[in-house]
C-alpha cells in the first residue's frame, strides 16, 4: 500500500492494486483491442448503436453532442488520444497531465449535508447519516464558483442525508442560480418549507423531486420513519399547489421507487409497495405534481458496495413481480394529461425486457467521470454508484476551491480514469451512462470520426 496525497498535503487515500494510479491495465486493453470496430458488436454479440430503451433525460451522449458542450467533448476525446500515443512511446501518464484540457465537470451531485430526519430502512447512505460530517460553507460557495468558472452547467442536489434541513440550502441555491447554473432538488419532502423558499429563483428546466414511494399514510411513515409526527404524505402533498402558484415553471416529481417482495437492505427487509403504483399516480396528479416516475430498488453489492439491483430471487418469481409493476404502470397511464406524466426509468424498462445485460457490458475506461461527478462532504467521488466508497475518491471535500486544487483535483480524475477499470468494478451495474462511455471510447480509438461527429439538437438540459 501506498499512500497518495492531495495538493496540501493530506493523506487523500492508500493504493490498494486495485486503485494504482500508474496501472497500465486500461490503456494496455484499450490499444490492444484498437482495431476491434467497437460499435459493431460487444461482447455479447449485440449490436451496440441498438440500446434504444433510452429515454431522453439519459440519452447521455445524445446531451454530450449538443451544440453548447461539443466542444468539451471533443477536447477531452483529443487529450486522451494524445495520451494514448504518449503511452506507445513508452511515457507516463504524469508526463501529459498538464496539457490536459482545463474544463470542469459539465454536471455534479452536490450532498450538501449528512444530516436526517427521517430514518427509511432503504437508505443506502445510513453509515455516514447524521455522523457530522460537514462542509465549510464558504469554501463550499467557492468550490461551486471555481466549477462554475470552469464550465460546469448543472447540480443536483441530493442525498448522503437531506438536503433540505442543511442550513445554507437556499443559499446555495441562490448563488448557483446567480450564475445561471441548472438545478434538480431531490428531497423527501419534510421541509417543504424550504423549497417555497427558493422556489422563485427556479428556472424553466430546473426541476425538485420528492421520495415518496409509496399511496398511502401508513405505508409512507412505515417506510420512511420521519422523526416528527407531523410528517404524513397527505401534509407533504398537500403544500404542492401552493409552491406551484409560486412558481409553474418549474417541474415537481412524485419519485417512486418500486420495492417488491424480498428486496433487502442494511439486512432488513424492505416493505412492498408494488400494490399502490396506482394509488400513488392518482395521488399525484391530485395534488397538482407534474409527473410521477417510477424506479426499480437499488441495493448494495457486497463486493464493492456499488448501487445495483436487486436481483437476488428466482428468475421466474422476478418475471410475476416485474409483470404485476407492468401492469398497475399500465394502468397510471391513463392518467396521464397535458399536465401530468407518467415517467418509468429507463432502468425497469430493460431490466424488465433483459436488456440491462447491456448495460453491464462497460468498456475498461470509464469516462463519464470525466463530466460528471459527486460532490459530498466526505469528499469527490468519481460517480454517483460509487458515492463515498473510497476506490471512487478524488479528492478532499474543498478539493474545488481555487484554481490550484482544482488543477490538482482534475489531475486526479485522469489519473483515476486510468486506473479504474470499469469493465470489472461495474460489471454488475445497469449503467445507464453505458453507451456514452462506449461512444467515447470509439472516437478515441478512431480519432478521424471526430470531425465528421453529428452534433445534437441543443436541449438545454444538462444534467448528466
Ligand atoms: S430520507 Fe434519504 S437520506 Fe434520509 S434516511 Fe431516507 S433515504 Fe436516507
Ligand atoms: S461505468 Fe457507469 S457505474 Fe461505473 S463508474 Fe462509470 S458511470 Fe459509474
Amino acid at each position: 500500500m501506498e499512500k497518495i496525497h492531495t495538493a496540501d498535503g493530506d493523506v487523500l487515500m492508500e493504493v490498494s492494486p486495485l486503485i494504482d494510479f500508474r496501472s497500465k491495465n486500461n490503456i494496455q486493453s484499450a490499444l490492444q483491442i484498437v482495431d476491434t470496430p467497437l460499435h459493431a458488436k460487444n461482447k455479447h454479440g449485440q449490436h451496440k448503436d441498438k440500446q434504444v430503451e433510452l429515454s431522453p433525460i439519459h440519452d447521455f451522449s445524445a446531451k454530450l453532442r449538443q451544440p453548447s458542450i461539443i466542444n468539451t467533448l471533443k477536447e477531452y476525446v483529443r487529450w486522451q488520444v494524445k495520451w494514448r500515443d504518449a503511452y506507445i512511446e513508452g511515457k507516463s501518464i504524469e508526463d501529459i497531465l498538464e496539457q490536459a484540457p482545463n474544463h470542469a465537470p459539465l454536471s455534479v451531485n452536490l450532498d450538501v449535508t449528512t444530516a436526517c430526519n427521517y430514518c427509511c430502512d432503504h437508505c443506502v447512505d445510513m453509515d455516514i447519516l447524521n455522523t457530522g460530517i460537514r462542509y465549510e460553507h464558504e469554501q463550499l460557495k467557492n468550490s461551486l464558483s471555481t466549477l462554475i468558472d470552469r464550465g460546469l452547467r448543472s447540480v443536483i442536489i441530493i442525498g448522503g442525508g437531506e438536503p433540505t434541513v442543511y442550513p445554507g440550502f437556499a443559499d446555495i441555491v441562490k448563488h448557483l442560480k446567480a450564475r445561471d447554473i441548472q438545478i434538480g432538488v431531490v428531497t423527501n419532502g419534510s421541509r417543504m418549507d424550504r423549497i417555497a423558499e427558493i422556489a422563485d429563483v427556479l428556472t424553466k428546466g430546473d426541476w425538485v423531486r420528492l421520495s415518496l414511494d409509496s399511496g398511502d399514510n401508513e405505508t409512507f411513515r412505515a417506510m420512511h420513519k420521519p422523526v416528527s409526527k407531523k410528517v404524513t404524505l397527505d401534509w407533504i402533498c398537500s403544500q404542492i399547489p401552493d409552491i406551484k402558484k409560486i412558481n409553474p415553471d418549474f417541474q415537481i416529481g412524485y419519485s417512486f421507487i418500486v420495492v417488491w417482495r424480498d428486496c433487502e437492505a442494511n439486512d432488513t427487509e424492505i416493505i412492498d409497495n408494488t400494490g399502490e403504483i396506482i394509488e400513488a399516480a392518482q395521488r399525484a396528479k391530485q395534488y397538482e405534481f407534474d409527473y410521477i416516475s417510477y424506479k426499480p430498488f437499488l441495493t448494495r453489492a457486497e463486493e464493492n458496495n456499488a448501487e445495483v439491483v436487486n436481483l437476488t430471487q428466482e428468475e421466474q418469481s422476478i418475471d410475476n413481480i416485474l409483470k404485476k409493476i407492468r401492469t398497475s404502470v399500465n394502468k397510471t397511464k391513463q392518467l396521464e394529461s397535458e399536465k401530468f406524466s407518467v415517467i418509468e426509468s429507463t432502468n425497469l424498462r430493460v431490466l424488465e425486457n433483459g436488456s440491462y445485460k447491456d448495460f453491464i457490458d462497460q468498456p475498461s475506461t470509464c469516462h463519464m467521470q470525466y463530466f460528471r461527478q459527486v460532490l459530498s462532504p466526505l469528499g469527490v467521488f468519481n460517480c454517483p454508484v460509487y458515492r463515498h466508497v473510497p476506490q471512487a475518491l478524488l479528492g478532499g471535500k474543498h478539493e474545488y476551491e481555487g484554481e490550484e486544487l482544482f488543477k490538482e483535483t482534475q489531475k486526479n480524475t485522469l489519473r483515476l480514469i486510468e486506473a479504474f477499470d470499469a469493465s470489472n468494478e461495474c460489471r454488475n451495474v445497469t449503467c445507464l451512462y453505458n453507451h456514452a462511455n462506449w461512444l467515447i471510447e470509439d472516437l478515441i480509438r478512431h480519432p478521424e470520426k471526430l470531425d465528421a461527429l453529428e452534433v445534437s439538437e441543443e436541449r438545454h438540459d444538462y444534467f448528466l
